[in-house]
């Protein structure tokens, strides 16, 4: 089989893979770090057109991203972290190298901005829904608060939704590739929603204009998979 098709025929397989799937993977099996494969898309590089373009997708994708894995295997390996999953490596990151610091960040941050969009218009569960009126008063605030979050971050960084003790919700930002389950991050919790605010995120599509692109990834927020991190938190 040529391997365009071979490709084709997996990433078949893999949309028709229920969306728990991806969720399973990056939450619950938590491979040891010296095991980690670097993750499939979930999708072609122009699915989420227009709202982004198909070259940053595969730039972003299979420059940035797998550059980070590759660092960060490189940079556990041979090492007793190669033993341990990558939540309770970031649990500790402070005790380690910038390297396993910003390449674990760029690893798994991307996994999860990757799983939680998608080309379908879906909506949060009921009770998703529940948690964000009581943690935000309302969806629409949750959004405006998320987005202020986004656009306002000084330099490369992350927009979070997170789930933190009791399951209680709150938006935060983190520079570089922190995220919120390091013990670094000012506000610790679960991410359940990421958006990634490097502008090599969108300066190819958008250039300088951080605002439009934000506004633009409600529409390609996959509320399924968010919805099913809630499930699990
Ligand atoms: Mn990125």
């Amino acid at each position: 089989m040529q391997r365009r098709n071979f490709l084709t025929l997996v990433g078949t397989i893999l949309a028709a893979a229920p969306v728990w799937a991806n969720v399973y993977n990056s939450r619950v099996i938590s491979p040891k770090a010296g095991e980690l494969a670097f993750p499939e898309l979930p999708y072609p590089y122009d699915a989420l057109e227009p709202y982004i373009d198909a070259r940053t997708m595969e730039l972003h994708y299979d420059k940035h991203h797998r550059g980070y894995f590759n660092n960060f295997k490189a940079a556990v390996k041979d090492t007793p972290l190669a033993d341990q999953d990558i939540e309770t490596i970031f649990s500790k990151v402070s005790a380690h190298s910038s390297a396993v610091r910003n390449n674990g960040g760029g690893y798994y941050n991307h996994k999860l901005f990757w799983e939680n969009m998608g080309p379908a218009k879906t909506s949060p569960s009921a009770k998703l829904a529940r948690a964000i009126d009581r943690g935000f008063g309302s969806f629409d605030k949750f959004k405006e608060t998320f987005s202020g979050a986004a656009r306002s971050h000084f330099g490369s960084g992350w927009a979070w939704l997170v789930a933190g003790a009791g399951g209680k919700l709150f938006v935060s930002s983190t520079p570089n590739q922190d995220n919120p389950l390091m013990d670094v991050a000012a506000q610790k919790g679960t991410p359940l929603l990421a958006l990634d605010v490097w502008e090599h995120a969108y300066y190819l599509h958008y250039q300088n204009r951080r605002a439009e692109y934000v506004d633009n990834f409600w529409n390609i927020v996959n509320w399924d998979v968010v919805s099913k991190r809630f499930e699990l938190v």
